[in-house]
């Protein structure tokens, strides 16, 4: 099963990603995580997008879709991606479906985790006193909420028409979200 954990930053998709590894072993695709580890890793890459990771744009279709790509075997084999932080425009959208299709496979479900502004910006400065994450410093923070609002919330027709959308609180408690994701999946 492909699944694409969708949602504003800071609604609470790493989390839930996290747990759903763990409960069925399939495998996270974080293009916020590999970025991360790019700009950590001092690589070539890694100086590229250093300085749009902090602004709070996004970096290429272009990188993202290849990060994405060169991972389709490994999470093949576990049984299943969940993709995390991916996509986040309607072209990474189209080539995600056209890579998956060349491979005989396609997204299954879409879980859209609805949290509203007010509530994940105290979760974001939370996490930035917690973990000090540049971008999430609350100035960054409303640049990222506004680039996913412009760019990113315009894929929820895109998977609805497809069938694919399931909306779930993402307000409630880690539990409760856990407990309506696994429903949606098992239904
Ligand atoms: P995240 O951890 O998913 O919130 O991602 C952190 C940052 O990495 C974003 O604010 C973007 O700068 C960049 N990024 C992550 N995923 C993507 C993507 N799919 N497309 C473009 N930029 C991305």
């Amino acid at each position: 099963m492909n699944l694409i954990l969708f949602g504003p930053p800071a609604a609470g998709k790493g989390t839930q990603a996290k747990r759903l590894v763990e409960t069925r072993g399939m495998v996270q695709l974080s293009t916020g995580d590999m970025l991360r580890a790019a700009i950590a890793s001092g690589s070539d890459l890694g100086l590229k997008v250093k300085d749009v990771l902090a602004r709070g744009d996004l970096v290429t279709d272009e990188i993202v879709i290849a990060l994405i790509e060169a991972r389709l075997p490994e999470a093949e084999a576990a049984g299943g991606a969940i993709f995390d932080g991916f996509p986040r425009t309607v072209a990474q959208a189209e080539a995600l479906d056209s890579m998956l299709a060349r491979r005989g496979a396609k997204i299954d479900r879409v879980i859209r985790l609805r949290v509203d502004d007010a509530a994940l910006t105290a979760r974001i400065s939370r996490r930035f006193a917690e973990q000090a994450r540049p971008d999430d410093n609350p100035e960054t923070f409303k640049d990222r909420l506004a680039v996913y609002n412009r760019q990113t919330a315009p894929l929820l027709p895109y998977y609805a028409d497809k069938d694919l959308l399931t909306e779930i609180d993402g307000m409630g408690s880690i539990e409760a979200v856990s407990t309506a994701i696994d429903a949606a999946l098992d239904a």
